[in-house]
């Protein structure tokens, strides 16, 4: 999946996302990228949100909503993304290890952040004022 998270000089959100799904998809799968709250949410009095990974993991915990909302309750980005990982692994944790989500996220004030299972989850940040730069997400394993 490729999420894009943008804020622009008045604070207004956007997002979006693509993918092609996962490999060897069954025929007529719908993964969790067009389905708003799971793999992109916006609210613009909070924040966005989007993942990449196992799709249905991130349907069942409707992951993107879910990492605005944390954002909402007061976690940071990186920390609302944490949660939101944490609470798939808590769901399977005999299998979360073999498996990749990960969700990248920006509030209100532009703070970013990521958090992912596994390794591997990078991110670019493109910023008028600043050097673009690529960031390794963290992870769990
Ligand atoms: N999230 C996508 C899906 O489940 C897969 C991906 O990360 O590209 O369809």
């Amino acid at each position: 999946t490729i999420g894009m998270l943008a804020i622009d000089k008045h604070g207004n959100i956007s997002g979006a996302c693509t993918t092609s799904g996962m490999a060897f998809k069954m025929h007529g799968r719908v993964g969790d990228s067009p389905i708003i709250g799971a793999g992109l949410y916006i609210d613009n009095a909070v924040g966005g949100a989007t993942s990449t990974g196992v799709g249905e993991e991130v349907i069942r915990n409707v992951g993107s909503f879910l990492v605005v909302e944390l954002m909402r309750q007061g976690l940071s980005p990186e920390a609302a993304c944490k949660e939101a990982v944490q609470r798939i692994i808590n769901k399977k944790p005999e299998t979360a290890k073999e498996i990749q989500v990960g969700f990248l996220a920006i509030n209100k004030k532009g703070e970013y952040g990521a958090y992912a299972i596994q390794e591997g989850f990078s991110y670019a940040v493109c910023d008028t004022e600043k050097q673009d730069r690529l960031i390794d997400g963290k992870f769990f394993y």
